[in-house]
């Protein structure tokens, strides 16, 4: 069985990546008219279809969308082919890139070098295909219902699903990384990256006192409050050590040396994922990139007003 139910009408699809379970979770809410939420890359959306033959389900409303990153989205065009009956539900600032992804393959190629490759094919969607959310707006799923929030920061087309009746929040990345094994969570801040709006989203997040916290990467936990609240530690952390940093003119790899040096958290847990010390450095580029910018607006600023 690739799916699980968490609780009431919400199920994980764990699909494989090229053999490995555990990579990027897809999920399902089930009702008369069913999302399916992040179907993950293309070579993802077999096993997502898997997944939705598993839960009964013939029909899907929608393919939502946390954020339109390939590994989440990159198989939406590939999932409306399967299910040309759905439209994606996305939001608005998004459309353009689902429409012509080529600016998004460019920068995911970047990112992720020859593993780009490992993501299959990427289309772009018939633009009559795509539904634009609207911020706190709720979808009837005829027996389930969710409510969509708008959750900037970790990209500025970020949006997460709450299901009211057993405050159950699926968030895509803007939690961080999650490792079932140790609880531990790990930033998730490539460009572009903000991570003011990024811990405003988790107060936003926080204020819901949702139940269960649906990651991404990977699985959810039932103490979603706590959890959310050491993540919103973590990237305060994170912030303030990197400010230091580009202050005292480090390059990326020092940046990086200093974090470890600050950061006890992020020592273990990259004794816990080789992946996670593998794309270290791109990694931070958005907090540094976000964070030069921050402290040069902060000098322009005063130099204007003396
Ligand atoms: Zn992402």
């Amino acid at each position: 069985m690739l799916s699980q139910q968490i609780l009431g009408p919400v199920y994980l699809v764990d699909s494989p990546y090229h053999g490995s379970q555990g990579v990027l979770g897809t999920y399902v809410v089930k009702g008369g008219e069913p999302m399916l939420i992040d179907p993950g890359p293309t070579t993802q959306v077999p096993g997502a279809l898997e997944g939705l033959r598993e839960l009964g389900i013939r029909q899907l409303r929608y393919v939502g969308l946390t954020h339109i990153h390939l590994d989440h989205g990159g198989g939406a065009w590939k999932m409306i082919e399967a299910h040309p009956e759905a439209d994606v539900y996305a939001h608005p600032k998004a459309v353009e890139h689902l429409v012509d992804p080529s600016r998004l393959a460019a920068s995911a190629k970047q990112f992720f070098g020859p593993a780009f490759d490992k993501y299959g094919e990427v289309r772009g969607l018939n633009p009559m295909k795509i539904q634009e959310s609207r911020n706190g707006e709720v979808l009837d799923l005829q027996g389930a219902t969710l409510k969509v929030l708008w959750t900037p920061g970790h990209a500025s087309h970020g949006q997460s699903f709450w299901e009211p009746d057993y405050r159950i929040i699926i968030l895509g990345d803007c939690g961080g990384s999650y490792s079932r094994r140790s609880g531990n969570i790990f930033p998730i801040t490539p460009p572009p990256f903000n991570p003011d709006r990024a811990i405003e989203t988790l107060d936003r997040l926080i204020a819901l006192r949702p139940e269960i916290v649906c990651y991404g990467h990977f699985g959810f936990s039932y103490d979603a409050v706590k959890k959310l609240g050491f993540y919103k530690g973590e990237l305060e952390t994170w912030a303030e050590t990197v400010e230091k940093g580009v202050r005292e003119g480090l390059d990326l790899s020092g940046v990086w040396e200093m974090l470890k040096e600050q950061d006890p958290i992020l020592r273990l847990s990259l004794d816990e994922d080789d992946s996670r010390r593998r794309t270290a450095i791109p990694n931070i580029i958005g907090l540094v990139e976000y964070t030069k910018w921050k402290l040069k607006e902060e000098a322009a600023k005063s130099a204007g007003s003396q």
